[in-house]
């Protein structure tokens, strides 16, 4: 009897095994598509091992239903990645297949290339326009279009039924697929000094290797990703451009098609599951030249994938955080090593354990230190606000240099990481505050809604007039949040207008693009926003920041807390001054002499990180040691822990150490009571190891089923 080993779309760490028939199994290969039985439900799933010869042990297989595919659809290339990234996050292959796949091609689909082909009219088609009637419209309006000229596929409304009849009729024709337009070699400007040396050490480079590219906003590290590209490109290779979130990708997809031609395709989760499938399947077929998309593109085939670009490497979005918990950057620099091709990871803010692999020659780090442009980055100036009085939480110096600013023609942004109104409502007769009733936290006031709100779980109430619990008036909102900051801006300079960047305003790719185009062609001046403004965009006339406060990162738990202040102040300041003029960046503290803040202030973001990476090695944590996170939740407060201590014992090994189990710092959300397990090695080989001999003995536990628990390897943070 002959079997095959599938891996299905199940949370259990395993394959599993089928009978075929002979004549069916010499077809069947590893990265086929079947689809099979499972329990009482039919499941589609990738063959990993082809058939092989069952040992004779009397054991039963199913057969079995279909094979989908008659050439594998994963190729080797991509198996093997997802099989290393199922060990090295000790996730099911079949999980992580399954999340690697478009939607309907796990369904099961026939995988195939639509045609991008072109229509073009005929003859008859010209007779038939002049003598159709008038019910026919659907016809009429297609040859109508066509009249005009040949058009693509995409481009044309009709229907596949409308197109069937009028090929049927002989009314059109299909023509070749439109030539991608070429590369304009011609926009490609002179590479600055510092640009010609990166870009021939990059060219010098063979093979793997990783290149981290740092450079300031504005540096013109775009322009370097550009030219590998080309380079690339111009072997008949393929390009992968990985970038951290949606609300970027339009600039840089059309900076990328304009410069690199059509054969440029973004793939990212707003993407229809039919467009997706597509994009797929061309960037299996080599069509795809170059891809651009966000964290999940990474799991896309390549015919002969020839660079990886990481852009924005720090950001935290490359982190998944639930599910199938992978860092896609780190993978990436995986599936280069395994293609032997080079990978860039750019940023003006590198994360430490890149700045790491940086310093210890691992990673080469290639420097852009100047703005193309010629603007020196701005200087983040501390504006110590003890003692003074706060007009909804901004002080008198930030408001008359704003006033400044703006009456010499400038924009000012103001950046602050909390949305809504003020993050607590209390009372002020009896101490009342408003908590959510399905978490530890506060609720967060939106005065646009009247509402309050979690932002934990989501849970929302109109907003009370008196207090519950005295039923007073005195009800208070304490601390600022955006819609606070952009209201008081208001009121303060009514002439200028106020546009507010967070996720309860930006709730669409138009919004974001409306009001990018309002503070773009001067509709507005102000901008007030969270990390969104962080992101890429370019403000050519923003002479000034405003940060409102980023002393909550200095007390915080989360060990990463102060490097991603630094980030995220450095990037928000490189808004400002693009455009001839340095700008500048105000931040507001009631710590003026931190260390961390000083540094920030006199050395920037590279004194900061310089600092934070000894104190990572002082205290053991990233990157100079190896974590793994186990969470657990439970509706019922006692098994997260209970299950923890039953799991502690499991995980002793050498060289690794097992801390407490703790609840976790928001011990309830959305219901659910939460505690964690942290696992801290020096090698993560022997984390490993330990991983693999715990997990099986952790899912066989019989607290195992009282709670949702689930393993996080390189965890982001510890909550
Ligand atoms: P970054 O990606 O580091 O923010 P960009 O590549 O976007 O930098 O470059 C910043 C600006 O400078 C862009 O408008 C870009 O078109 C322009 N630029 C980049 N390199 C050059 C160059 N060598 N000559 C002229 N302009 C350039
Ligand atoms: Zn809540
Ligand atoms: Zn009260």
């Amino acid at each position: 009897m002959l079997l095959i080993s599938v891996a299905l779309p199940v949370p259990l760490p395993r394959c599993f095994d089928y009978c075929v028939e002979p004549p069916l199994a010499a077809q069947i290969r590893r990265g086929c598509r079947v689809r099979v039985a499972f329990g009482a439900r039919e499941l589609v799933g990738v063959v990993v091992q082809a058939p092989f010869a069952a040992a004779d042990d009397g054991a039963e297989y199913r057969p079995i239903i279909a094979l989908l595919d008659d050439a594998p659809l994963l190729g080797e290339e991509l198996l093997s990645l997802c099989e290393w990234a199922a060990r090295y996050y000790l996730f099911p292959l079949g999980e992580i297949l399954h999340h690697a796949l478009p939607g309907r091609l796990r369904q099961g689909q026939m995988a195939q290339i639509q045609s991008a082909e072109a229509y073009a009219i005929t003859a008859a088609g010209r007779v038939a326009l002049t003598t159709l009637s008038d019910r026919a419209r659907a016809q009429k309006t297609l040859l109508t279009q066509l009249l005009a000229a040949t058009q693509p596929r995409a481009a044309l409304a009709a229907t596949a039924a409308t197109l069937k009849r009028a090929r049927a009729q002989g009314w059109i024709e299909v023509a070749a697929e439109p030539l991608p337009h070429a590369p304009d070699t011609a926009a490609r400007p002179t590479p600055t000094a510092e640009q010609q040396a990166v870009l021939e050490q990059l060219a010098a480079s063979h093979g793997f290797a990783v290149h981290l590219l740092e450079g300031v906003t504005g540096s013109g590290k775009t322009e370097i990703y550009l030219q590998r590209i080309e380079a690339v490109l111009a072997q008949g290779a393929q390009a992968l451009v990985l970038v951290p979130e949606i609300s970027l990708t339009p600039q840089l997809e059309s900076r990328l098609r304009a410069r690199l031609g059509d054969g440029v395709c973004a793939y990212h989760s707003t993407l229809t599951a039919r467009a997706r499938e597509q994009v797929w399947l061309r960037a299996r077929a080599g069509r795809a030249q170059v891809i651009i998309g966000t964290r999940s593109a990474l799991w896309l085939p390549f015919a002969r994938l020839g660079v990886i670009v990481v852009d924005e490497e720090h950001d935290t979005s490359y982190k998944q955080q639930e599910g199938f918990r992978y860092s896609a950057r780190d993978v990436a620099v995986v599936r280069a090593q395994k293609n032997n091709i080079p990978v860039l990871l750019g940023s003006a803010t590198p994360s430490l354990e890149t700045l790491n692999h940086a310093r210890s020659g691992r990673y080469r780090h290639l420097r852009l230190s100047r703005r193309v442009h010629e603007v020196p980055p701005p200087k983040v100036q501390i504006l110590d606000v003890r003692g003074l009085s706060l007009d909804h939480g901004l002080s008198a110096p930030l408001l008359e240099a704003t006033a400044h600013h703006l009456q010499a023609g400038g924009q000012v942004l103001f950046f602050l990481n909390r949305r809504g109104y003020a993050p607590v409502l209390l009372c002020h007769t009896c101490g009342w505050r408003a908590a959510c009733a399905h978490c530890d936290a506060h609720m967060t006031l939106h005065r646009g809604r009247n509402v309050l709100r979690c932002h934990h779980c989501g849970a929302q109430q109109a907003l009370p007039q008196t207090c519950p619990s005295c039923q007073t008036r005195t009800l208070l909102a304490i601390g600022t949040g955006t819609e606070r900051v952009e209201q008081a801006l208001a009121n303060r300079f009514p002439q200028y207008r106020v546009a507010r960047f967070d996720s309860d305003r930006i709730t669409s790719q138009q919004a974001l693009q409306d009001q990018l185009a309002d503070i773009r062609s001067g509709r507005a001046q102000i901008l007030v926003g969270t990390q969104i403004l962080a992101k890429g965009h370019d403000f050519p006339n923003l002479s000034m920041v405003g940060i409102v406060s980023a002393d909550q990162a200095l007390y915080g738990s989360d060990f990463r807390a102060v490097e991603r202040m630094g980030q995220l102040v450095t990037q928000v300041a490189g808004r400002a001054g693009r455009s001839g003029q340095p700008g500048a960046v105000w931040l507001q503290t009631h710590e003026p002499d931190h260390p961390y803040l000083q540094m920030l202030s006199e050395g920037g973001y590279r004194a900061l990180s310089e600092a934070l990476l000894d104190e990572r090695r002082q205290t053991e944590l990233p990157p100079f040691a190896y974590l793994a996170l186990i969470r657990a939740e439970a509706r019922e407060a006692q098994w997260p822990m209970q299950f923890l201590q039953a799991v502690q014992p499991l995980c002793q090994g050498a060289g690794v150490s097992v801390h407490d189990a703790l609840p976790s710092g928001m011990e309830r959300r959305a219901g659910f009571v939460r505690a964690s397990l942290l696992l801290q090695a020096r090698e993560r080989r022997a984390l490993h190891a330990l991983l693999a001999r715990a997990m099986p003995q952790i899912s066989r536990l019989p607290l195992a089923r009282k709670v949702r628990w689930s393993l996080d390897v390189d965890p982001y943070d510890l909550m």
